[in-house]
């Protein structure tokens, strides 16, 4: 017979289980009709991606049953050059349970702040500056960077509210809130510095975003973004960049074609090729209109048209079915995946059969050995758990960004795996 505490704990365990699989079921999003950069009607979407799956959700239980996907569509705004999602999830349901990502723990996306750091140093005059702000701080990485620029740095991340303590620091102010809701008078000083990293491809509108930014400065304001780059996804073929979190795919022509809209002027860019092809700009408000317009007329014909976009999307597709049938010709083999990222149902999801014949995924982060994806019901598991490695073939399943695919291709030699997969054929 069943010890009754046991039961009752069963049963809540399973209740919570239900409970979160319905909040997934019911999916709260809106839908866009127009371009949010220039207002044009969106016409037709270049991609569609039905029942597509919701990413960075790690749960302690298997879930067998088709979960938290949402259909989507991916356009490309003809008259501006930007790529946007139309349906846009809801950032309660995306934030509420998921792994809170921090920039210090990823070592790709250290070296993404320390790059966009280098890019910074070179435009930034010398000496003190009176108050740097960092919009969407995350753990302050980034921030830390300039603590001999200022002695006032200051913070924003809706992600601080719950975790002041961990974050304290004497010349850092922090802002547990959305940038949105930030009144600058009370800060009571000139913020000559903003600093944005990866977070203009989340905000549900990003021209009132900008457009607060720039309000927030003076003249002399120095404003520095990062965000993936549009141009280098498609170049690359990297279409699994595209996922539900990204609400905005900005391309140099479409950046610019918003600051010049809303009184900005771009000043120096420069692409990170090892890290989304993320694009790093600098801008401030128009000084000297006559400028705009130079940085973009040649991607514009050769990148951002129709025709070569969905040709790349092909080839995406090709790469994603070569993998799909290698994986499918090894089938009476053990398979392994490497790197629980936090975008692996999207390659599950471009994956013929998903990755359905894969034993478990590997994973260094302890935090997420015993657990599984929401929407992918294979478990994480430690180097130490998948036992002998020799006659194992293994795949990549952490495909995103460049440089860290790169720091884990030398790890799987190490292992001495019989076989490596890349699924993208490119790192
Ligand atoms: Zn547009």
């Amino acid at each position: 017979m069943m010890c009754r505490v046991t039961g009752l704990r069963d049963h809540f365990k399973s209740y919570s289980i239900l409970k979160i699989i319905d909040k997934y079921n019911n999916i709260n999003f809106t839908s866009r009709r127009n371009c949010v950069v220039c207002s044009s009607s969106l016409d037709d979407p270049l991609i569609v991606l039905p029942e597509f799956p919701l990413t960075e959700l790690y749960v302690p239980f298997k879930n067998t049953q088709k979960t938290a996907v949402l259909d989507q569509e991916f356009y490309l705004c003809r008259k501006c050059g930007l790529g946007q999602l139309k349906n846009l999830v809801s950032g309660e349901l995306l934030y509420s349970d998921g792994y809170v990502t921090r920039t210090s723990t990823s070592s790709s996306a250290t070296a993404a702040i320390h790059q966009f750091t280098e890019f910074i140093d070179e435009i930034l005059p010398d000496g003190k500056l009176d108050a740097i702000f960092d919009i969407g701080c995350n753990d302050n990485y980034l921030i830390k960077q300039f603590a001999q620029r200022s002695h006032n740095l200051f913070g924003n991340d809706p992600i601080i509210d719950s975790r002041v303590e961990d974050y304290k620091e004497s010349q850092l102010t922090l802002i547990g809130d959305f940038f949105e809701n930030i009144d600058f008078d009370t800060l009571g000083v000139n913020i000559d510095c903003f600093l944005c990293s990866h977070t203009l491809e989340h905000i549900v509108d990003p021209a009132s975003f900008l457009s607060k930014a720039l309000d927030a400065g003076n003249e002399n304001t120095l404003y520095f973004f990062q965000f993936p780059g549009l141009e280098g996804m498609i170049r690359d073929a990297h279409f699994d960049q595209i996922f539900h979190q990204h609400f905005n795919y900005f391309s140099l022509k479409s950046i610019q074609y918003l600051l010049s809209k809303l009184g900005g002027e771009l000043i120096d860019y420069r692409v990170n090729a090892y890290h989304w092809n993320s694009l790093m700009i600098a801008f401030r408000k128009t000084q000297t209109p006559a400028v705009n317009q130079i940085f973009f007329s040649d991607t514009c014909k050769t990148i951002l048209n129709k025709p070569f976009i969905l040709r790349q999307y092909e080839l995406f597709k090709q790469s994603m079915k070569i993998t799909s049938n290698r994986l499918k010709s090894l089938n009476n083999e053990r398979i392994l995946g490497y790197g629980a990222a936090l975008m692996l149902p999207v390659l599950d999801y471009h994956l013929e059969d998903g990755l359905s014949n894969v034993e478990a995924i590997i994973d260094e982060d302890l935090s997420k050995v015993g657990k599984y994806y929401l929407n992918v019901p294979i478990q994480i598991i430690s180097t130490k758990m998948a036992g002998r490695l020799e006659d194992s073939i293994v795949l990549l399943t952490a495909i995103n960004s460049t440089d860290a695919s790169r720091k884990i291709i030398p790890k799987l030699i190490d292992l001495k795996f019989r076989q490596i997969i890349i699924p993208l054929n490119l790192i």
